[in-house]
């Protein structure tokens, strides 16, 4: 059973799914995917590379690249369907409500148009004021996202910055839209651990005073836990586990989120840090059944055969595994994280 519906809901995905047709085959990119965000909190999305976190968010903004396509599944933000709205109502609700920070910010910026006018127009087109008022809040904007002396970087283009200058710019120019909805893929790489902070705590602020919801993609587990609320874990296009960050990083019912907690080093634990062997499947020629069971150290003959569905693991918690469900009898040991020790 999926969680119960909240009023608090700003965004709910159902039932998605996005293909990538290729010459090698069909590859489930996003393959049934279903969670909400509620307003004024931040949701971690998190998996390894190519567990499908990032085209879940191209998806939603429906900027999936050919061959990519959305084949079904609605997205839902603040009661409109932005599966049915036309290209020009998107790229209004891209500009307006929806605010997206991508992993390359050079690529994401215009390289005709100095950093401060692109930030600037972005407050124009928020606030409707003058164009001195919003480039004097540009700068204020790019202060505040530790660029230095940002007078005079404002009048800088793209190329003309390194790229973790580039990604502050993407990420003042995210926050100036005021977005009901922001939607940050890996803001922080590329930024040293000072301003990597003073980012967070920039969107933390944001989204807290502007009630706003943040889905956070990172393969960083100390920041989802720092940061987030919730958290939604992908493996191979699906989520696989869901709920509030506090129980999951406590408690996490699936191997899969298991394994990726024990492969992170903790300062709190004094415990060896393991990995989860093998590597995540090809998407073209998935594995049947459970498509963790090659790397589940808990895999039984029903894994092979029969795909599990999502279960309650708790209050607004759920997972997807044959044990947690109960049709499969067995304990899951910890110690089975830390036998192939890092
Ligand atoms: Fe492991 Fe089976 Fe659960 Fe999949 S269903 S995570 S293979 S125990």
């Amino acid at each position: 059973m999926i969680e119960v519906r909240n009023s608090d809901t700003l965004l709910e995905v159902r039932g998605l799914h996005t293909y990538f047709y290729t010459y090698e085959g069909v590859v489930k990119a996003v393959n049934s995917v279903s969670y909400r965000l509620n307003r004024g909190e931040i949701t971690g999305l998190v998996g390894e590379s190519g567990s499908g976190k990032s085209v879940t968010a191209q998806s939603i903004i429906r900027l999936v690249k050919a061959p990519g396509k959305v084949v079904e599944g609605e997205v839902w933000l603040d009661g409109q369907d932005l599966m049915s709205c036309s290209e020009a109502e998107m790229q209004t609700i891209r500009g307006r409500k929806i605010s997206m920070i991508f992993q390359e910010p050079r690529a994401a910026l215009n390289p005709l148009f100095t950093v401060g006018d692109q930030i600037s127009r972005v407050i124009q087109l928020r606030e409707g004021c003058s164009r001195s008022v919003a480039d004097s809040h540009a700068v204020e904007m790019m202060r505040a996202v530790e660029i230095a002396d940002p007078d005079r970087r404002a009048n800088a283009y793209p190329h003309e910055l390194s790229g973790g200058m580039c990604q502050r710019v993407m990420v003042a120019m995210a926050l100036s839209a005021n977005p009901l909805l922001l939607i940050a893929d890996e803001p922080t790489t590329g930024l040293d651990v000072t301003v990597q902070a003073q980012v967070l705590d920039l969107i933390r602020l944001r989204v807290k005073s502007a009630g706003s919801a943040c889905l956070f993609i990172t393969h960083d587990l100390g920041v989802v836990a720092e940061l987030c609320e919730r958290v939604i874990v992908m493996y191979a296009g699906r989520v696989v586990e869901q709920g509030p960050v506090a129980e999951i990083f406590s408690s996490p019912r699936h191997p899969y989120t298991q394994g990726l907690i024990a492969s992170t080093l903790r300062v709190d634990i004094d415990k060896p840090i393991s990995t989860i062997p093998g590597t995540v499947p090809d998407a073209v020629n998935l594995p049947s059944g459970c498509t963790f069971h090659p790397r589940c150290p808990f895999a039984e003959d029903l894994c092979q055969q029969e795909e599990p569905q999502m279960v309650e693991a708790g209050k607004n918690h759920t997972t997807r595994c044959h044990i947690v469900s109960g049709r499969i009898e067995r304990e899951m040991l910890e110690e089975a994280w830390t036998l192939e020790t890092a």
